[in-house]
């Protein structure tokens, strides 16, 4: 499949790895928009938000047990926000599922 980010998890493409498990994979995205901002990615493929369904919805739950993780080991004690753009209104641009964590600094209501 011709995917960017099942490429970064093959290692076809480099990336900066924050944190792996046998279901996910978190990185550093190549133009932060915050002095943290890692992207946290399922190693199966999902389109986006819209391709969460009950059959593979646990690696979802998965990624939000890991998140408090990465941000601990980020030093996000002050806060972070996570964001998962869906669709073209959202600005997606990998349709593969991601979840940005966004941290340290205060951020504004745009999406960092
Ligand atoms: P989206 O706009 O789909 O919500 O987010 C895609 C994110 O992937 C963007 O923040 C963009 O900077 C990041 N990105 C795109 N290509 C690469 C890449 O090759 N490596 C890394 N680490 N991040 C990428
Ligand atoms: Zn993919």
């Amino acid at each position: 499949m011709d995917c960017l980010f099942c490429k970064i998890i093959a290692g076809d493409i480099p990336s900066t790895k924050v944190y792996e498990d046998e279901l996910v994979y978190a990185f550093r995205d190549i133009n932060p928009q915050a002095p943290t901002h890692v992207l946290v990615i399922p190693k199966a493929h999902i389109d986006s938000v819209n391709g969460i369904n009950a059959e593979n919805s646990a690696v979802v739950a998965h990624i939000f047990e890991v998140i408090p993780k990465i941000a601990a080991m980020e030093n996000l004690m002050d806060g972070y926000r996570v964001v998962s753009n869906c669709g073209p209104d959202a600005g997606q641009t990998v349709f593969h599922l991601h979840f940005h964590i966004l941290g340290g600094k205060e951020l504004s209501l745009e999406m960092a």
